[in-house]
């Protein structure tokens, strides 16, 4: 191994920060210092700071600043969008309807409130890991107050019917959130045109920083014919709006902000690029490595996203293994690839349990050059020859 090489191939786990990111939290950390609530004017500073970076991130998703509430990360913001809703709003209904495959942001706060009497509807995916529309309409009872399926899978990269669900979520008179923190300035999105009324990002999978993300909240969470339909999950100061609060990060938002800015003016360039060694990725493997296949959708899948199948090894061999080559990547995802259950997300396109186990996610990201991928494709065949002449599993 060339010690100086680091290929780094995670990045829906997280993003290294960008440089520029770095300059403008650095710069805030020294020059926005004040408490963003203080009268005295560096509190004023960070209070300015804080409403630009608010009219930015919104800018992204066609929302208006004051429908944003900074968060301390994706999961915050998921956490505040269910239980919130949910609780609000038990006089009008108990029932919630999930997908299968949602982060564990959205999973366990909904089987949280499954333990408190609320019922929740797991909704199915098919082998690529796409809701069906129809079912999805066909479960909405008059008990249902909230729909909440996520952008696109952090594990598969599979991209739901947003807009689609969108519109049915109307229709039928419901709220939709949508955990959009692998989506958000990856691929484009419209609140509105997709009738999105609950949208969480985080900072840190978008090469901001860690502890830093966001809730969308359509209209600041009133709705004409209920009213205000979301209730805080945590009491204290009356920060964001009432809904989260803790003095507020505004260094780390400034950075958050900063982050969105970059991915707006570099999106059509990076999806085409990113897609290009995505595309190079799947083809070259499968085409090479026997007993391969692509998890997920080959076509509605993010731009940075593989996910493989290698039939008889097991993922974690194989990311050690390439880990010993100076390349990163993962087997399911980073909160699950420490535990032994295999990914729900994978059973539930149908993989048994041991196939699940041999899966290597791959994914790329803004500093992911051709060299890069060159070097991963050369690495993987020799290892996975190898892990094969040992595995127990070979001859199964
Ligand atoms: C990473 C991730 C989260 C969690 O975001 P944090 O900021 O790390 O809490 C939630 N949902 C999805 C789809 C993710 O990929």
């Amino acid at each position: 191994m060339e010690a100086s090489k680091y290929v780094y191939l995670d990045n829906a786990a997280t993003t290294p920060m960008d440089p520029r990111v770095i300059e403008e939290i650095d710069k805030h950390f020294k020059e926005s210092y004040g408490n963003s609530s203080s009268l005295h004017s560096i509190g004023q500073k960070a209070a300015q700071t804080l409403v630009k970076s608010r009219e930015i991130v919104a800018s992204l998703i066609n929302a208006k600043r004051d429908e944003i509430i900074f968060t301390s990360s994706g999961t915050e913001a998921d956490n505040i969008a269910i239980l919130g809703v949910a609780l609000k709003n038990q006089n009008r209904g108990k029932n919630i309807i999930t997908s299968a495959i949602e982060h564990h942001g959205v999973e366990n706060p909904c089987k949280n409130l499954k333990k408190k009497g609320f019922s929740i509807t797991f909704l199915p995916v098919d082998k690529y890991g796409l809701i069906d529309l129809r079912e999805l309409e066909d479960m909405i009872t008059d008990e249902t107050t909230l729909i909440s399926i996520m952008f696109a899978n952090n594990e598969i990269g599979t991209i739901e019917p947003i807009k689609e669900i969108g519109a049915i979520a109307k229709k039928h008179d419901v709220l939709f959130h949508t955990d959009a923190v692998q989506a958000f300035g990856k691929i484009p999105i419209d609140v509105k045109a997709m009738n999105i009324d609950l949208l969480s990002a985080s900072a840190h999978k978008l090469y901001g920083p860690k502890g830093v993300g966001m809730l969308y909240l359509r209209n600041k969470g009133v709705r004409e014919s209920w009213g205000k339909f979301i209730e805080p999950i945590m009491y204290g100061g009356g920060h964001e709006s009432d809904m989260r609060p803790s003095t507020v990060n505004v260094p780390g938002i400034a950075g958050f902000a900063k982050a969105v800015e970059l991915a707006k003016n570099e999106m059509p360039k990076e999806i085409e690029i990113q897609t290009n060694f995505r595309d190079k990725i799947i083809r070259n493997v499968l085409k090479n490595i026997g007993d391969s296949y692509l998890n997920g959708h080959p076509t509605k899948r993010l731009p940075n996203n593989v996910n493989l199948g290698i039939r008889f090894i097991e993922g974690e061999s194989i990311v050690l293994d390439l880990d010993s080559e100076g390349i990163a990547t993962s087997t399911g995802s980073a909160c699950s690839s420490k535990s032994l259950d295999p990914s729900h997300v994978l059973l539930a396109i149908g993989l048994k349990p041991h196939e699940a186990h041999g899966s290597l996610r791959v994914t790329v990201g803004r500093f992911t050059t051709e060299d890069d991928v060159n070097y991963f494709l050369e690495k993987l065949p020799p290892i996975i020859n190898r892990l094969r002449k040992i595995s127990p599993l070979t001859k199964l």
